[in-house]
């Protein structure tokens, strides 16, 4: 069976509550008869509940950025994964690049939050990708077998289906400089490969891969059209109602 094409929106640290409920309820009326694609919107930790209120009871599901990898505890500043299942999310982000490279998080870290995430019911889009320095160096192999052996271990294969990866080279995130579809596919058909290895040929082969870094109406056709890119993890572009649904609306081509 084919897999079904996954769009997300990211919203990082935009939005207010006031254009957040705007955008979110655009993204649901916009949504209206395209059944082909999963969709979600992950909107900063504030307004969840708020966007929550807007999307549920509809077929556009809430995700959010990170969680913190405890259900409960003394972690000043920090969100758990029961938190996050409380206002109605059903996926995380989990190890974005800027997480890892802004803010210092590590394989360890990545890997203990994916399994408290799944562990705590919520589906995980796990985030991997090189730098320019490691693709120029011809690292990027290595990178993303680091960062999948580090991220999934202790991954159960019966988890495995709420398991989404999202290959997001750090060059292409917020640049306008995007992979070419082939780039992409290159790095789709490792990822599955090695994703085969650690979680067993059936599950890869059913994985939702998407691709993320600087999706845009424009060249989301030609990513989408690769035989193992499933859909993206769409950031700037999620931001405006017509952007993000024409990203859609090509998943759907
Ligand atoms: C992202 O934030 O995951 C992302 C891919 O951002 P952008 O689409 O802006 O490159």
């Amino acid at each position: 069976m084919p897999r079904t094409k996954f769009i997300a929106g990211n919203w990082k640290m935009f939005t207010t509550a006031q254009t957040g409920r705007e955008l979110a309820a655009a993204v649901v009326n916009g949504c209206a008869g395209s059944a082909g694609v999963r969709v979600a919107v992950c909107p900063p930790f504030p307004y969840l509940n708020v966007v929550h209120e807007v999307v549920r009871g509809t077929p556009i599901a809430l995700g959010a950025q990170n969680l913190y990898p405890a259900d409960e505890g003394a972690f000043t500043g920090e969100v758990s994964p029961v938190m996050l299942k409380d206002v109605g999310c059903r996926y995380v982000i989990v190890g974005h690049s800027e997480r890892r490279h802004v803010l210092g998080e590590t394989d360890p870290l990545i890997s203990n939050k994916v399994q408290v995430a799944l562990a705590g019911g919520l589906d995980v889009i796990l985030c991997v990708g090189e730098t320019l320095f490691q693709r120029k160096s011809e690292q990027t192999v290595q990178v993303l077998d680091a960062q999948l052996t580090g991220g999934l271990r202790g991954v159960h294969a019966d988890q495995a289906e709420r398991l989404t990866i999202a290959y997001e080279p750090v060059w292409a995130i917020g640049t306008g400089v995007n992979a070419t579809p082939d780039q992409a596919q290159e790095a789709h058909v490792f990822i599955r490969r090695r994703c085969a290895d650690l979680l067993g040929p059936e599950i890869a082969a059913n994985l939702t891969i998407q691709y993320g870094g600087s999706v845009k109406p424009d060249n989301a056709a030609a990513i989408m059209a690769q035989p193992d890119v499933d859909g993206a993890l769409v950031g700037g572009a999620s931001l405006k109602a017509d952007s993000f649904l024409a990203i859609v609306r090509a998943a759907l081509a």
